[in-house]
């Protein structure tokens, strides 16, 4: 468990100290199996900020809605960061997005987020329950115990994180924590197909999508100003919810996120047709490793993927 009196702690300093304008972190969310994102420029209402295991959204998209809204960020953010959280800042910093003296960054080192939906209606019934990961245990406690096996509870994404404690951080609240992936089963499954077999998932897959745009709006590292998937001149993607149009708005985020995406699972998360976009991402990920020994979001230093060539670089998928 992170020890929140120590986050609000930190939060409170940076705030009254004036070394940060504003810190975003995690409040409770309307319901106990919720949270939701907080921006805090008061140092007296830091003891809204809590860290549990429903702080599932990345916080690194607020600095990308502050952007967005305010044409560029206005001051210093103190950001509280999972390692996912973390990676993205880092990322944003290497393409020059953001800059490192935007951010003070208080990293927590993340046991992984539960997903609520796991939990089951009778638990989800309850009118309020404190919930703590353990080990290998999420005990809900409420009306009723209810207790439950990590592995059953966490959403996939952070059962197959490989980095839940920052890469790069101000301040660690509590002690780093070592990565444990289980086996990624879905997407060795998913290569061991035929090609034929692989079109058909997806196809299924693309052909619930809605085109809500909300994958794409909660995605940290989707902060380009002019997106291609609005452009009308040239439109790349017409609106119409169809298959076809579905799968290019798909590909073309997918290849926008390769040697980008760090894996946060925000996308997935914020899905209301339960698309597999998680599978896409990984997918995209391991062979980007594989193939360029390269993994998103570790050294602000490094030069992005896309932005470093090398003539030993493999070109035999090249058409
Ligand atoms: S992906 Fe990793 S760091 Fe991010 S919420 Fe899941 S366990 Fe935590
Ligand atoms: S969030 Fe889901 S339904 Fe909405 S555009 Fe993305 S994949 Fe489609
Ligand atoms: S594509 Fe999804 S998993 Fe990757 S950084 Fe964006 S929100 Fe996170």
């Amino acid at each position: 468990m992170i020890d929140e009196g120590r986050m609000r702690e930190v939060a409170r300093d940076l705030l009254a100290s004036g070394e940060v304008d504003c810190v975003i972190g995690y409040a409770r969310g309307s319901v106990w199996y919720r949270a939701r994102p907080v921006a805090i420029s008061d140092p007296d209402k830091v003891d809204m900020l809590i860290f549990n295991p429903f702080c599932m959204q990345n916080l690194a998209t607020w600095l990308k809605f502050e952007m967005k809204e305010n044409g560029g960020l206005q001051g210093k953010y103190g950001v509280v960061a999972k390692g996912c959280t973390a990676r993205a800042l880092i990322q944003m910093m290497q393409e020059n997005g953001i800059s490192t003296d935007d951010v003070y960054t208080i990293g927590v080192p993340c046991p992984g987020m539960v997903d609520p939906r796991k939990l089951g209606d009778d638990v989800l019934a309850m009118e309020d329950a404190r919930v703590t990961l353990a080990g290998e245990r999420v005990v809900v406690e409420g009306e009723r115990r209810k207790v439950f096996s990590r592995d059953d509870v966490l959403h996939e994404t952070c059962l197959l994180c490989r980095y839940p404690t920052p890469p790069l951080y101000d301040v660690l609240i509590g002690e780093g924590i070592e990565g444990r992936p289980a086996e990624d089963k879905n997407l060795a499954h998913l290569e061991s197909l035929p090609a034929e077999e692989r079109a058909k998932y997806w196809e299924d897959a693309f052909s619930r999508c809605i085109r809500c745009y909300a994958c794409r709006n909660a995605c940290p590292l989707c902060y380009c100003d002019g997106c291609a998937l609005e452009c009308l001149d040239p439109q790349w993607v017409y609106r119409s919810v169809e298959v076809s149009e579905n799968t290019l708005y798909h590909l073309i985020r997918a290849y926008h996120l390769t040697g980008r995406c760090v894996e946060c699972g925000s996308c997935e998360f914020s899905c209301p047709a339960d698309v597999p976009l998680m599978e896409l991402n990984r997918k995209m990920a391991r062979d980007v490793e594989r193939m360029f020994n390269y993994v998103p979001g570790m050294d602000p230093k490094a030069k992005p993927l896309l932005g470093a060539y090398d003539p030993r670089d493999p070109e035999g998928f090249i058409l």
